[in-house]
């Protein structure tokens, strides 16, 4: 039963291949920059989940960046999601786009265009899986449930009711529940991402009065004395040591070579040290600062807003409790600390030996004929949000990292179709490591 039904949808998935080329072109050609002003996208991914018998619900709530989920069979204990997001990072200057970012122009196994990795390429394939395995019935073979949901506001998180970032609303209120999921996800076909670094992100703020510069006290102009607090508290956290745990070691000491290849797509050589520093202790970026309205004024109030990643191995609060014992010695300068929600996130992973990776893996060399490598990734993601309430998560999607929020992004349709079919025997295989098949 189990092999008829996963054959049937097998072949079914291979016939379907140009018209999953042109879904994926579609896709590409709705301007979904983030953040997104209109669910015309959600629709029409609702109007195509239709078509294959599945019930829809898209979300309303106080923004556009509305989410959409439908499942299959029973949502509650081993459900297993297929997740994706149409929202794209902004296209950037078009005259250096080789194709017009929004055009989705196909090209042989190419579809150029703004999202094409990241991640519409990976969303349709998940896509066509729940549809095929909703028209199949495959609920009444398979023990788990499935879930497809797809949010707009992965790039950056829309406030909800509750917070921040629609998939912490879906969890939180049980809209959409787990135990393994699948996030599309540009890794390439030939690696999977099994877990990241955390984000950490805050406001800092000097505030002065303002006067004539004429007369100023250097010492005392909220800028430099915002420069002297962000300094200070680099110097605190450069050298942080942050020791991972034992059972993630390895596949963390194996991740810098992925990284370094990703990122050598863009820089040079040299970067091994920075990598190897950036993945194991706290990096900081200061991202915007403002102060000041004019060059013969001493600024009324200086800001900075800066943002951390978190290594594997330490937990935000620990960050915290040393950025803001930095900031509080400046409570004479009226320096202020306001962490920011947006950014918020322990570092997370999934453990190498559960019943997702294990699945994944070895539905991908069925596939591929080869292991598929495991690392954990410099960025972050809605993962950590996934993995925070229990839910083990890995990214395993078409299109190479280098290629995604650049120019010129694509992905290959041969890719898409592989990592259909992968998908497709991964919910076969967890759901055997994890249940007793209906038919016993
Ligand atoms: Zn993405």
């Amino acid at each position: 039963m189990e092999n008829n039904l996963k054959d049937k949808i097998t072949s079914e998935l291979k016939e379907l291949s140009n018209e999953i080329g042109k879904f994926v072109s579609q896709l590409i050609q709705f301007n979904t920059e983030n953040p997104v002003n209109s669910s015309e996208i959600q629709n029409f991914i609702k109007e195509k989940l239709n078509d294959f018998g599945a019930r829809t619900t898209i979300h309303t709530l106080n923004h556009n960046a509305v989410p959409l989920t439908s499942s299959l069979g029973r949502m509650d204990s081993h459900n297993f999601i297929l997740y994706g997001h149409g929202d794209v990072v902004p296209a950037g200057d078009l005259g250096r786009w080789k194709y017009p970012p929004y055009s989705g122009k196909i090209v042989g196994d190419k579809i150029w265009g703004r999202g094409a990795a990241d991640m519409k390429g990976g969303l349709a394939a998940a896509l066509f899986v729940f549809g095929l395995l909703t028209q199949y019935n495959a609920d009444d073979y398979l023990s788990n449930g499935v879930s497809f949901v797809s949010v707009l506001d992965e790039e950056h998180w829309a406030p909800t009711p509750s917070g921040w970032g629609t998939s912490e609303w879906l969890l939180r209120t049980g809209k959409l529940k787990g135990e393994a999921c699948i996030m599309g996800e540009q890794s390439s076909i030939n690696r999977i991402v099994i877990g990241e670094r955390g984000d950490y992100w805050v406001k800092l703020a000097c505030n002065s009065r303002p006067r004539h510069g004429s007369a100023p006290v250097f010492e005392e102009n909220p800028n430099i004395v915002l420069f002297k607090v962000l300094n200070d508290i680099y110097d605190n956290i450069k050298d942080m040591k942050v020791e991972p745990p034992e059972e993630i070691k390895e596949v963390l000491s194996k991740s810098y070579l992925f990284i370094e290849e990703d990122l050598k797509q863009s820089k040079s050589k040299g970067i091994e040290e920075e990598i190897k520093k950036m993945m194991s202790t706290p990096s900081m970026n200061v991202g915007k600062v403002k102060g000041g309205t004019m060059i013969n004024l001493v600024p009324d109030k200086s800001e900075a807003e800066l943002a951390f990643c978190i290594p594997v191995g330490m937990k935000k609060e620990v960050l915290h409790k040393v950025v803001s014992g930095v900031v509080s010695r400046y409570k004479n300068e009226k320096v202020v600390l306001e962490p920011m929600a947006s950014g918020s996130s322990s570092p997370t992973y999934t453990c190498p030996s559960s019943p997702l990776i294990k699945a994944t893996r070895k539905a991908a060399k069925e596939i591929l004929h080869h292991n598929i490598p495991m690392y954990i990734t410099q960025g972050t993601s809605d993962a950590n949000i996934y993995r925070a309430r229990g839910i083990d998560t890995v990214f395993y999607g078409p299109g190479n990292f280098y290629l995604s929020h650049t120019y010129n992004e694509w992905v290959s349709l041969n890719d898409i179709m592989k990592i259909a079919q992968i998908y497709l025997n991964t919910i076969f295989e967890y759901d055997a490591f994890t249940s007793k098949s209906k038919e016993n």
